[in-house]
């Protein structure tokens, strides 16, 4: 187990490990405060701590798990498991939403008017993001909760910004994680953010049951970034900004999206990907896609396909834990690096097919872990 976590964590690229510090998480000797006195805030949660913390709705306590699920530190991954351990059985009562669109597409301000729509039915919201930008740079495109004021300081309301830092393998994790938390915090709908470029569609896709594909009307899907395949990975296509003098282009895109659509291969089985018009600045339209939403949740729950992704989604992700973490040893392998330089060279001259390349290390990996 030892020697899996360690290639576990390095598997996903996490940074360094945090002691105690900025990630909120005391080191052992850090429990009492300065004056000698313990610091109920800061002292060191045991399972049991969070576990009622989390359970209880504690927003403190629920904060410090997610920040424990979050540290990079390796003392703390083994507690974060067993907290994640005590409370499987209460996760998956929650409706999991993903949210993607390109940066300007108003996804943040959906989400508020969105986010209070639910509160004001008495549901509790959890709001997270997967933000790729993050992995790379350590800085954010989706930025913090101070683009969803109104959200922020609503009690039913949880946001938490995009883990910073690592592989967006490394950040999924995280997010997926934290999700189970919410879900045992009792919030009754998750959304995770993620901005409309590159690969994180897909990876918010493989978390959330509903998938919603935020556009604005007027810039065609080329100046969007919107390729075939992310329209194919939404239930829904909301064209935002539906007000003013854009109502008109925005009912035409939602019809030309309307028939598209019949081309194209629904994202879940059984349930016809819809387009709607919606403005997150009015509010107009808001209300409907929880209506939507909702008749998603109960036709795909009739009729098994709800489950049996959820299913599938558990499933694939122990897969790719365990990619993640083979890939990194085969890189970090002695061999292999002495190797990978020269035939990397001969593979981009023209000296060797790729396939002998592959092969050639492949057959060293192997031998190596024979030997071992
Ligand atoms: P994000 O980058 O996708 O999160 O987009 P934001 O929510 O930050 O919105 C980008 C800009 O579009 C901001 O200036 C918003 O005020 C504006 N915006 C968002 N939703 C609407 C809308 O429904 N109507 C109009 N007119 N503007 C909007």
């Amino acid at each position: 187990m030892d020697s899996f976590q360690t290639g576990y964590q390095s598997a996903l690229h996490v940074m360094p490990g945090v002691e105690g510090g900025h990630d909120g998480l005391p080191s052992q000797n850090k429990a009492t405060s300065g004056h000698g006195t313990p610091d109920i805030q800061r002292r060191q949660l045991t399972t049991k701590d969070y576990l009622e913390g989390i359970l209880s709705g504690d927003r403190t306590r629920l904060a410090r798990a997610i920040t424990l699920i979050e540290s990079n530190a390796s003392s703390h991954f083994a507690q974060s498991q067993e907290v994640l351990k005590s409370i499987l059985s209460k996760t998956g009562g929650s409706v999991r939403i993903g949210i993607t669109g390109v940066p300007g597409a108003g996804k943040s301000t959906f989400i508020e008017a969105f986010g209070s729509h639910l509160t004001a039915l008495g549901k509790k919201v959890a709001v997270l993001a997967v933000d790729p930008s993050s992995t790379v740079t350590g800085g954010s495109i989706l930025g913090d909760k101070t683009r969803m004021e109104r959200l922020a300081t609503n009690p039913l309301a949880f946001i938490r910004p995009s883990p910073s830092g690592g592989t967006l393998g490394g950040v999924a994790r995280k997010t997926r994680e934290t999700l189970l938390i919410f879900e045992a915090a009792g919030y009754d709908v998750v959304l995770v953010e993620t901005v409309g470029v590159g690969q994180s569609e897909t990876t918010v896709r493989s978390m959330v049951d509903f998938f919603l594909l935020v556009l604005v009307p007027g810039a065609g899907d080329e100046l969007q970034g919107i390729k075939k395949g992310v329209v194919e990975l939404a239930d829904a296509i909301l064209i935002n900004k539906a007000d003013g003098s854009n109502i008109i282009a925005a009912q035409t895109a939602r019809a030309e999206y309307e028939r598209a659509l019949h081309y194209l291969q629904p994202a879940t089985e059984g349930w016809q990907t819809i387009a709607l018009t919606a403005s997150a600045m009015t509010g107009e339209g808001v209300p409907e896609v929880w209506d939507n939403i909702q008749s998603f949740v109960g036709s795909t729950r009739t009729s098994g396909a709800f489950s049996r992704r959820r299913q599938i989604q558990e499933r694939d992700w122990v897969r790719a834990i365990v990619e993640g973490h083979l890939r990194e040893q085969f890189y970090a392998d002695e061999e292999i690096q002495r190797l990978l330089p020269g035939l990397d060279r001969e593979v981009m001259n023209g000296e060797i097919p790729a396939t002998t390349a592959a092969q050639v290390l492949l057959e060293a990996y192997g031998a190596g872990r024979g030997a071992r």
